[in-house]
């Protein structure tokens, strides 16, 4: 029997394409192992939003040299791939194969490049499935959307995932028939801007709701951008019973100044608007905001504001993440990047402000 073994860096995006790529190597017969050292087939699912996902990326793949031999093959997969300036065939030569981000084509053409090609069934007679790691059975990511228009200032998505793509209605609304055929309950539509699904994720969710009703189950959206949450999607949330109350809005920033320097194309007063509106139709909705402190410029007023506003939305959970510079961003190469004992010290202090407001769920 052959193997597969599939390590995954970064956010659920990645972790829906891991799993295609695992259904993939499924369909040509390779099980899922929980080694490395098992498998015949090591693939790493990369990320490179921060400095410090990359560089442990870039470690482990290094790390696999030491797998290497006749027999094994390791392919490198994800945003790494079409990271600026990386050249990812020279800086890991015992890779055998590279997939960017999803593109489980690829993988598929590779395998049928192989001598011993062979799709085969899902399960032998009586064998069990082996399902991707990680997994959770009753739960599917569906990933309805891919790449961002948005360019914020200090982001690299919109280069190595390239521009917004929606994949059409029907073929989405038949894969959640499928994974609900096949007893999942809990549904999470995926896109790095997800409400801004190109034929409208209200209407989506709406079809959803009302021709798949799941009589214990569940639907979710994320990551949505705070200036795309429409009254539409706020309404869609509010009227379906199967749409969970919660949504994940990055805020970023307090302050309208650098909010503008991140290219956000929102202002306090406006994402303080969608949360009205939210709460107003939704009273029991749970919000969940990222926020980065250290941005270039920041000043201690500006972070301020941060604090405050955390304070006053109130969010359920708040990632939080010290600014990381990536390169090819309009970000990196604005003037006072602040110093590392400052931007660790904000951290410590939102950490500590959002400790002490964050509303439990
Ligand atoms: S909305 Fe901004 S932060 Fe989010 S993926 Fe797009 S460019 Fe990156």
């Amino acid at each position: 029997m052959r193997r597969y073994y599939i390590k995954t860096y970064g956010c659920q995006m990645n972790l829906a394409d891991s799993r295609k790529l695992a259904e993939v190597l499924e369909e040509y017969g390779y099980r899922g192992v929980e080694r490395e050292d098992d498998a015949d087939i090591i693939l790493v699912n990369t990320c490179v939003v921060r400095q410090h996902a990359e560089d442990r990326a870039a470690w482990y793949v290094t790390s696999l040299k030491g797998l290497k031999k006749p027999g094994v093959t390791i392919g490198l997969c994800g945003c790494m791939i079409n990271e600026p300036g990386r050249d990812v065939k020279k800086d890991f030569p015992h890779v055998d194969f590279f997939i960017p981000p999803h593109n489980s084509e690829k993988l598929r053409e590779f395998l049928a490049s192989l001598p011993l090609k062979r799709p085969s069934p899902l399960c032998g007679e009586g064998e069990p499935r082996v399902r991707f790691s990680g997994r959770v059975v009753g739960e599917v990511f569906i990933t309805i959307m891919t790449g961002c228009n948005n360019y914020c200032s200090y982001c690299v998505v919109p280069y190595v995932r390239g521009p917004e793509t929606s994949r059409p209605m029907d073929e989405v609304l038949a894969e959640v028939e499928q994974a609900i055929n096949e007893g999942n309950q809990n549904i999470t539509l995926l896109g790095q801007n997800v409400n801004a699904y190109k034929y409208g994720l209200a209407t989506l969710l709406n079809k959803i709701g009302r021709l798949f009703p799941l009589a214990s189950g569940c639907i979710r959206f994320l990551t949505s951008h705070p200036k795309d949450m429409s009254d539409e999607i706020i309404e869609a949330v509010a009227a379906l019973p199967n749409v969970v109350k919660e949504v994940v809005m990055p805020l970023q920033s307090g302050d309208d100044r650098v909010l503008k320097g991140m290219n956000r194309g929102y202002d306090l007063e406006f994402y303080r608007g969608r949360v009205a509106r939210l709460r107003e139709l939704v009273p029991e909705i749970r919000i969940i905001s990222d926020i980065i402190v250290g941005f270039p410029g920041e000043t201690e007023a500006e972070f301020e504001r941060t604090l405050r506003a955390v304070e006053e939305f109130k969010f359920v959970v708040v990632n939080m993440f010290a600014y990381s510079s990536r390169p090819e961003t309009a970000a990196a190469a604005l003037p006072d990047q602040l110093p590392e004992e400052i931007v660790r010290e904000r951290l410590q202090k939102l950490i500590a402000a959002v400790r002490a407001s964050v509303k439990p769920r």
